[in-house]
C-alpha cells in the first residue's frame, strides 16, 4: 500500500478537534470514542504512522470500525475504514474473512481490502471508506426505481460471492453499504461467512473443524426432529429445534480448545435411548406439546448465524445442509422491507418467533410443507393463511385499507402536533394484522417513526401524491413475482442470485 505517515498530531485529552479537508466531520468526538481511538493507537501502534483516526463509524459484537485518513505517496489524502476485530476472534476466522475480501472483493459490489495490520492478537482490516446511509433513515423516501436498483446491485454482489462458494450468512442492509448520491454499493462483513462444499476460498474449508459439527439428534427420524421448544407464542406453537440462543457458532474463539467442541453430558441422552428402543416416534409428534422424550434430547447444532429477522426457514429450523440460498432469502426479506416501507420487517428475538412471523406472511401450510421437503417437522396449532404480497405491501404502505379493518381517521389532536403526517399515517393506518395475533411481529411503530426520514405533509393526499411521484402507484407485478421467488420457503426451488438477475424486473439493466 502506498501510504506515508500523515499524522504526528495526537488526540488531545480534552477532546480533539478532528477535521479532514473533505469536511467529513469537524466536530469533537465523544469522550468514549476518543478513548477507544487512543486504545486502538496503543494496541496497534503501527496505525499511527499511517492514519489519523478520525471517528468510530460502526460498532458490533465482533468488531469496531473506525474512519481513518491517510496521506498517499502522491500527496492525496484518502479515507479508509479500519475494522478492529475483537481479540477473541479465532485466527482462522479472521484469516477467512480477509481471504473472502481479497479473493472476491473489490468488484461486483463487494468491498475490497487494502491492507491488514496486526499486533499480537489485535487485527485491523483496512478497507476503502465508503460513505453510506443507514437504510432506516432513507427507506421512507426511496422511490420504487431506487429499490429496484438497490436489489439488483445486492443480487449482483450475491451472484459474485456465490460463484466463489462463499455463503455470507449475514445479509442485511447494515452489511450492504449504499451511497445514495454516487449510486455505489458494497457488500461488507464476511465475519460469519462459510464455504459451500466446493468453495474456492481455502480458509473457509478450514473453518469446518471449528464449527460444531451437525450430528444426528438421538433417536431422530428424518421428519421428527423436535427438541425442547417451549411455545413462545400463544397462538402458534411450532415444534422444531430448541430455541436456545447460541452465539454464531464459529465467530468466537472457543476459549479452551480449538478441536471439536465438547458434546453435552451423557445423562441427557439416557431417556432418548430408551425412547429409541421403544421406537423412533416420540409422544408429541404432530401435536403442539413437547413431550418428555423431546425435552431430554440433545440440542441439535447446525449453523445458525445471522440476524433472526433475516434468517431463512432452513436456518431457523437448523437444517444441517445450508447453502447459498440462505443469502437469497435474506435478500428477499430486504426486498419485502423496501416494498412495504417497513424496516425491519421481521423483528424477532428468537428463531421460533421468527418462524411464526414467516408463517404469517407465507402461510403455515406452505411452511410446513417446505420444511418437510428439507427434512424438518414443523407443527403449527393454527392455520395461518398465505398473504398476497402486493396486497400486503400496499396495505403496509397505507395505499389500501387492511382487509379486516376499517381505516382509522387521523386523530384530530395529532393534526397540529409536531408529528408529521407521514408519521401519523404509519401509526394510524391499520397495519397488516396477522390472523394469529402475532401483531408484534412487525416493527414497532415507535422505532420506525423515530428513525425514518420524515417529511412534512399537509394532508394524507399530499403524502399519497409524493408516494405516487416515487412510483409506488405503479409497482409492476414483476416486483412481487421476484419477491415471491426470493422468499421461496424451500431452498431447493428458491431462485438463485444469478437467475434473479435475469428476472423480467431487470430486463433493461
Ligand atoms: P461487524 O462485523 O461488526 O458487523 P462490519 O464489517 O459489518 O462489522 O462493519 C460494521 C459497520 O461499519 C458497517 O455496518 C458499516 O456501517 C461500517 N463499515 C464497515 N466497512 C466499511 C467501509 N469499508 N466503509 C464505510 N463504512 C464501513
Ligand atoms: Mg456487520
Ligand atoms: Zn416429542
Amino acid at each position: 500500500m502506498e501510504m506515508t505517515p500523515v499524522c504526528t498530531e495526537r488526540i488531545g485529552t480534552d477532546g480533539c478537534i478532528i477535521g479532514s479537508d473533505r469536511g467529513h466531520r469537524r466536530s469533537k468526538v465523544p469522550r468514549d470514542v476518543e478513548i477507544d481511538i487512543e486504545f486502538l493507537y496503543k494496541v496497534v501502534p503501527q496505525l499511527a504512522k499511517v492514519f489519523r483516526i478520525i471517528d468510530k463509524i460502526g460498532e458490533g459484537t465482533f468488531s469496531s470500525v473506525y474512519l481513518g485518513e491517510a496521506q498517499m505517496r502522491d500527496g492525496r489524502r484518502e479515507m479508509f475504514a479500519l475494522k478492529h476485530l475483537i481479540p477473541t476472534s479465532h485466527p482462522t476466522r479472521i484469516a477467512a474473512e480477509l481471504q473472502c475480501l481479497t479473493v472476491a472483493g473489490g468488484k461486483e459490489n463487494v468491498m475490497g481490502v487494502t491492507y491488514c495490520f496486526r499486533k499480537d492478537d489485535h487485527v485491523v482490516i483496512v478497507m476503502p471508506y465508503m460513505e453510506h446511509r443507514a437504510i432506516v433513515e432513507i427507506i421512507g423516501s426511496m422511490s420504487f426505481e431506487e429499490v429496484r436498483l438497490y436489489i439488483y446491485h445486492l443480487l449482483k454482489a450475491l451472484r459474485h460471492i456465490h460463484q466463489f462458494g462463499i455463503i455470507h450468512r449475514d445479509i442485511k442492509p447494515n452489511n450492504f453499504l449504499y451511497n445514495r448520491s454516487s449510486k455505489m454499493y458494497a457488500l461488507v462483513d464476511f465475519g460469519l461467512a462459510q464455504g459451500t462444499a466446493d468453495t474456492q476460498i481455502e480458509l473457509l474449508k478450514d473453518l469446518t473443524g471449528l464449527r460444531k459439527v451437525p450430528r444426528p439428534v438421538f433417536g431422530e427420524r428424518n421428519l421428527n426432529s423436535c427438541t425442547p421448544a417451549p411455545s413462545t407464542t400463544k397462538q402458534a406453537a411450532i415444534k422444531t429445534e430448541s430455541g436456545k440462543t447460541e452465539e454464531p457458532a464459529s465467530r468466537r474463539y472457543p476459549s479452551a480448545s480449538r478441536g471439536p467442541l465438547p458434546v453435552r453430558s451423557q445423562s441427557s441422552s439416557q431417556k432418548p435411548q430408551r425412547a429409541m428402543q421403544q421406537g423412533l416416534t416420540c409422544n408429541c409428534y404432530q401435536t403442539d406439546r413437547v413431550c418428555n422424550i423431546c425435552m431430554s434430547r440433545k440440542q441439535q447444532v447446525a449453523p445458525r448465524a445471522g440476524t433472526p429477522g433475516f434468517r431463512a426457514p432452513e436456518v431457523l429450523t437448523k437444517c444441517p445442509n445450508q447453502g447459498t440460498a440462505i443469502d437469497v432469502w435474506s435478500a428477499g426479506v430486504i426486498l419485502l422491507s423496501l416494498l412495504s416501507g417497513r424496516y425491519p420487517f421481521f423483528k424477532a428475538s428468537d428463531d421460533l418467533i421468527a418462524l411464526t412471523q414467516i408463517m404469517t406472511i407465507r402461510g403455515s401450510r406452505e411452511t410446513i410443507q417446505a420444511a418437510k421437503a428439507f427434512g424438518k417437522a414443523v407443527v403449527c396449532s393454527r392455520e395461518l393463511p398465505r398473504q398476497d404480497l402486493r396486497t400486503l405491501c400496499e396495505t403496509l404502505r397505507g395505499r389500501r385499507p387492511s382487509p379486516d379493518d376499517e381505516v382509522t381517521p387521523l386523530p384530530e389532536a395529532n393534526k397540529d402536533s409536531t408529528a408529521t403526517h407521514r408519521h401519523e399515517i404509519q401509526d394510524n393506518t391499520p397495519t397488516h394484522r396477522p390472523a394469529n395475533g402475532a401483531g408484534q411481529t412487525f416493527p414497532n411503530h415507535q422505532e420506525h417513526s423515530q428513525t425514518n426520514e420524515l417529511t412534512k405533509h399537509d394532508s394524507e393526499s399530499d403524502y399519497k401524491a409524493e408516494e405516487d411521484e416515487r412510483g409506488w402507484d405503479r409497482v409492476p407485478d414483476e416486483a412481487y413475482d421476484l419477491l415471491d421467488q426470493l422468499l421461496d420457503l424451500n431452498p431447493a426451488t428458491r431462485i438463485t442470485a444469478a437467475q434473479a438477475l435475469q428476472h423480467p424486473l431487470f430486463t433493461d439493466l
